[in-house]
């Protein structure tokens, strides 16, 4: 969509379940077979910049970070797909980055492609840009092949997906070629602006502000998820199993659970990528091209020629905005690498 956070710049109900009657398994049966509609529709989570989102100079710092993310996966069954940025790994201390992301495999998620060094599409060469994508498989594809198994999703950064129709087909050729699928984006929450502002609390030691914007993100997602369904079902009449992006930060390491409350009683149910992308609906046509780096629903009312309700999305608070891009605009001089500081 035109929205600022990507556009240009950067861009379970909680189950009614009828109370189970000790010692009959039939009855068990039944309440399970009912209650499996109110979580019809599925959400794969898709978790961007890994291994660390925001402020990372130190293994041990993004050590932290990783291990309370997949603790809070694992307590919610979430199977996230991780999407990795190698730029991040060269450091003094790479064998200790690398195995922040064995630590994502042995937790049973997935790992894909999400280039490098997370340049633009509209700014960048496609032929650099191939070899940016073709960069990021150093590590990530053999630890894949140790498991047995093979990167194959590719996401976007910044959801930009190419200018001119020529370096849409060219970079899709290539991806195909390669064995990779385009894994889109059909939820999001802006987590990213939040996350800086909850970064620099937290450099400060200011734990109160780091609990505001804490308490703002969750109210965020909590109106931006109720919109993403509403939209969908203007789209394809019902609801779709989404996609929801969010990013490897310090503030979705704390958030997880009140995330896995929010999807719960939003009547989501996590699922993985490739179990999501099995939903007809992401056999839709996207024929965008332009500078933009839009979300999939987006994408798809055009091809569909349906409007969007945007005027009833909810919208980040003013000050978050404000903040993140003020915080951003600071030189970070402690840190090792230079992953450009805002995302998706
Ligand atoms: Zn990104």
């Amino acid at each position: 969509m035109v929205e600022p956070r990507f556009s240009g710049v950067f861009s379970a109900l909680r189950a009614f379940r009828p109370r189970a009657r000790s010692g009959c398994l039939a009855v068990a049966a039944l309440i399970a077979a009912t209650s499996a509609p109110l979580y019809a529709t599925g959400v794969a989570i898709t978790v961007d910049d890994l291994p660390v989102y925001g402020r990372f100079w130190t293994a041990a710092e993004g050590k932290d970070v990783t291990d309370r993310l997949l603790a809070g996966m694992q307590r919610n069954h979430w199977k996230a797909t991780g999407f990795v940025n190698e730029i991040q790994l060269d450091a003094a201390d790479r064998p200790a980055r690398i195995a922040l992301l064995e630590a994502w495999l042995d937790a049973g998620m997935d790992l894909g492609n999400h280039t490098y060094s997370h340049p633009s599409l509209t700014k960048t060469p496609v032929e650099t840009y191939i070899a940016d994508v073709a960069r990021d498989e150093t590590v990530t594809a053999p630890l894949l092949a140790a498991r047995g198994r093979r990167e194959h999703w590719f996401r976007y950064p910044f959801l930009e997906t190419g200018t001119t129709q020529a370096v849409r087909t060219r970079f899709e050729g290539w991806l195909g070629e390669r064995g990779y699928r385009v894994a889109p984006v059909t939820m999001e929450n802006s987590d990213w602006q939040f996350a800086t502002l909850y970064d620099a609390a937290i450099a400060r030691g200011d734990l109160a502000a780091a609990a505001r914007v804490r308490q703002q993100y969750l109210t965020f997602t909590r109106e931006i998820v109720a919109w993403y369904k509403q939209a969908a079902r203007t789209l394809f009449g019902r609801e779709p199993s989404f996609v929801f992006l969010l990013h490897a930060s310090r503030l979705n390491a704390a958030s997880i659970d009140a995330l896995a409350a929010i999807l719960r009683d939003a009547r989501l149910r996590p699922i993985t990528l490739d179990a999501a992308m099995r939903d007809p609906a992401y056999r839709t046509a996207d024929h965008y091209v332009g500078p933009d780096g839009n979300e999939w629903l987006e994408r798809w009312s055009q091809t569909l020629n349906k409007r969007l309700p945007f005027e009833t999305m909810p919208r980040v608070p003013k000050a978050v905005v404000a903040g993140d891009a003020r915080l951003e605009a600071i030189p970070d001089p402690h840190a090792p690498a230079s992953v450009s500081p805002a995302h998706s």
